[in-house]
């Protein structure tokens, strides 16, 4: 069983203990709903950190208002039944008021980054984000921390942060963990009905369509976007956004052809009783020969 602490204090002497005897610290922050996405960041860490802390909580000001807060999946005996079976030795699930104080009144905001892509059509929300990381990062003081490609712009907005305020922890990106269909797994796929389910594998489905083109040598940004949005649209989908943007630096949009590391970042409502679900995702391009491989996996299994 992991260790499981609530308050800060306990989290701090606990850190305190593993660094006096030299342990390092590999972090993996959620907000709990786990599922085998999660369970891969948690693991990278276990096989690279003599300890393993994952923390659980649901980040209110990260959620604008109109968004899932209060609805937010919060599954925790099973959050802990899988961190035991993996075997990461902490958990820190604090409450709000642990984390924001009263008269807590500190925010951490990167510009630029977190203005594009879902910066533009959830403002505030990498705000909400990069305040609680950093505060998170400051209580691991982790060697490590391991986030998810699934979000690729909150990765890049924390790496972003972590340089300009040279924070020492090192950022770990570990790839998007998918559905046997290619739907990339998120804590949100719950509140899909069956049809719900079987629309949003379009998502992956068009992505996979591009990355093909692509391997095939085509490179035109216009092509490439038409023959994505076409595939949604037999399906009556429209996406938020659909863009490829510059992994170099995320605020530039890949202009006529695709001559550099490239990210390809859609998303989706899906409609599902009488919500809509919000799902993101997104691939990389690029001629390096890992990505290739990862490429050719994801399009056989997102065209199968
Ligand atoms: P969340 O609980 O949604 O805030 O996610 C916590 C961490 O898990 C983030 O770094 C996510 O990017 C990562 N994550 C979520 N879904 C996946 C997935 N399907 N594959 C890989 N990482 C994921």
């Amino acid at each position: 069983m992991p260790f499981v602490f609530t308050r800060r204090h306990e989290l701090l002497h606990y850190i305190n203990e593993q660094k006096e005897k030299q342990q390092s610290i590999g972090f993996v922050p959620t907000m709990g709903a786990l599922h085998a996405g999660h369970a891969q960041l948690i693991r990278q860490s276990c096989e690279l950190n003599n300890c393993t802390i994952v923390s659980i909580f649901v980040n209110p000001k990260q959620f604008g208002p109109n968004e899932d807060f209060a609805n937010y999946p919060r599954t925790f005996q099973n959050d802990l039944d899988l961190i035991t079976e993996i075997g990461a030795q902490a958990v820190f699930a604090p409450s709000v008021e642990e984390m924001y104080p009263q008269r807590f009144s500190t925010q951490v905001s990167v510009s630029g980054i977190s203005e594009v892509l879902c910066g533009a059509f959830r403002p505030g929300h990498f705000n909400g984000v990069t305040n609680i990381v950093l505060l998170l990062m400051n209580l691991m003081r982790a060697d490590t921390m391991y986030l998810g490609q699934k979000d690729f712009q909150q990765v890049q907005v924390i790496k972003k942060m972590v340089t300009d305020l040279a924070h020492p922890t090192t950022i770990v990106m570990v790839p998007t963990v998918r559905e046997a269909d290619g739907l990339a797994m998120s804590s949100r796929n719950r509140y899909l009905t069956d049809a719900a389910r079987k629309k949003a594998a379009i998502i992956p489905r068009a992505l996979a369509l591009v990355a093909k083109e692509y391997l095939a040598g085509e490179t035109a940004v216009s092509s490439l976007l038409h023959l994505c949005l076409q595939e949604l649209k037999k399906f009556d989908l429209e996406p938020q956004y659909l863009e490829f943007r510059k992994v170099s630096d995320l605020t530039q949009k890949c202009q006529n052809h695709l001559e550099e590391e490239t990210v390809l970042a859609i998303a989706q409502f899906i409609e599902s009783n009488d919500t809509k679900v919000r799902l993101i995702d997104n691939i990389i391009l690029d001629n390096n020969s890992t990505n290739k491989l990862s490429l050719e996996e994801f399009i056989s299994r997102a065209l199968s």
